[in-house]
């Protein structure tokens, strides 16, 4: 439709800003948690480092301490390299660090080029590996977390915005289309009430011949036609929108009724004009219908077959048994309909193509309504094409009856 596509494209662009800033920010979100849990294994390690730094501060403390309680040189025994007697054993130091740091080796190599030696060169002293091991596998566990977090919330609030686009996409449409509705039913009443009042004020106010008049009366009568089935199709439509549409279900057996109902549109359509062709089952098919609603179906189908096509038409209407159903199959060889359309023929209001180009009169309700009675009558439509230009085929399914049994013949009664 024409004035349908910058609304369209306005709710996209915005439905696409929107989610492109969502994405944006939640992309922001994760490039702050991993920072954030970058600078936090940042501040660990320097805490691992310091607590190294505090080991040697506290042996080196713990030399100097005892130099200083034995300032003879020669009283020093069982030190390292035999020059500090006095001092605390190797073994007691390392204990000693072990005890209180337990994160921090003491190594005769050193693992890393900054680990420090001891302040008399007994040995190094190391970071052990698995704390730092173990506080890399919580940064990538805290990234994946993030990203996963992250990716859960882009995913739930796009799924949001889907919904929503998609519900305000069918309000806007619903929208467009009843006010494309209200401007064509104004033009489907306007029109014939127009044709009538000026073949009445004709036969009223001129004297014309007999076989003139009687044309007058025909098209008269087209015209009331006409107002007469908008009107019922606009009270079924409302019918059954608030669940009232009553339906009379009785048996019936379709060939001879689907015969009638069909050559009775022939006939009001203009004989010959639909170019109809009946292709039906020589079985006997039974269904529990509505005659009247199924009626409404049959006509609403043969009416659009009419409209949507060009003369010469060629109309074929098909009756068959499938399994436990009976198809009812409408098909023309009119404008046909596009895939993209297909689904949509049976949404209230609808009608292809734009309403000012639009050269057939109609209401978007017809199929609606065909759609509602078969649906009643616990059958379903589908509606086919093989494209625009190709035709149309509507087919009806209906669950099949038994016939009904024959009643016995009665015995004539004996004189
Ligand atoms: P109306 O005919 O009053 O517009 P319908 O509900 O009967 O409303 O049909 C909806 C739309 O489906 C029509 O406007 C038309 O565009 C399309 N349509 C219906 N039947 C046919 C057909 N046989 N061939 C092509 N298009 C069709």
């Amino acid at each position: 439709m024409a004035n349908r596509a910058p609304t369209f494209s306005l709710q996209r662009v915005t439905f696409l800003s929107v989610s492109l800033v969502l994405c944006v920010q939640v992309g922001w979100w994760i490039n702050v948690q991993i920072r954030e849990s970058g600078r936090l294994l940042h501040a660990r390690a320097e805490a691992l480092n310091a607590s190294r730094a505090e080991a040697w501060q506290m042996d080196s403390l713990s030399v100097l301490n005892a130099i200083h309680a034995n300032p003879d040189p020669s009283s020093r025994v069982g030190s390292v390299e035999g020059r500090f007697a006095a001092l605390p054993s190797f073994e007691q130091r390392r204990a000693a660090i072990q005890q209180r740091f337990p994160h921090v080796a003491v190594l005769s190599r050193p693992l890393s080029p900054d680990d420090p030696a001891l302040l008399d060169g007994a040995a190094f002293l190391s970071l052990r590996p698995e704390p730092m091991i173990e506080l890399q596998d919580q940064r990538w566990h805290a990234v994946l977390r993030a990203a996963t977090e992250g990716a859960f919330m882009v995913i739930a609030v796009l799924s949001g915005f889907v919904l929503l686009y998609r519900k305000l996409a069918e309000e806007l449409d619903l929208k467009l289309r009843q006010r494309n509705f209200t401007s064509a039913v104004t033009h489907e009443l306007k029109t014939p009430i127009a044709s009538l009042r000026v073949w009445t004020e004709t036969l009223f106010t001129r004297t014309l011949p007999e076989e003139q008049r009687a044309r007058i009366h025909g098209l008269m009568e087209r015209d009331l036609d006409r107002l007469n089935e908008l009107v019922g199709n606009l009270l079924d439509v409302a019918r059954a929108e608030s669940g009232s549409l009553v339906l009379h279900q009785a048996p019936l057996e379709l060939q001879p009724w689907l015969r009638g109902v069909c050559e009775a549109m022939d006939l009001r359509l203009g004989q010959g004009a639909l170019g109809l062709k009946l292709e039906f089952d020589s079985k006997p098919l039974w269904v529990n219908a509505d005659p009247k609603a199924l009626g409404t179906v049959v006509e609403n189908l043969l009416s659009n077959a009419f409209k949507y096509a060009s003369e010469p038409r060629a109309t074929t209407v098909t009756l068959d048994g499938d399994g436990d159903d009976v198809l009812i199959v409408v098909s023309d060889l009119g404008h046909g309909l596009s895939p993209k359309d297909l689904p949509r023929v049976f949404h209230r209001f609808f009608r292809v193509g734009d309403e000012m180009t639009r050269q057939v009169a109609g209401t978007g309700l017809g199929l609606f309504l065909v759609k509602e009675i078969v649906t009643r009558h616990g059958g379903e439509v589908r509606a086919a094409s093989r494209g625009a230009g190709l035709g149309a085929t509507f087919t009806v399914r209906l669950p099949r009856l038994a016939p009904p049994a024959e009643e016995p013949a009665t015995e004539p009664a004996d004189a």
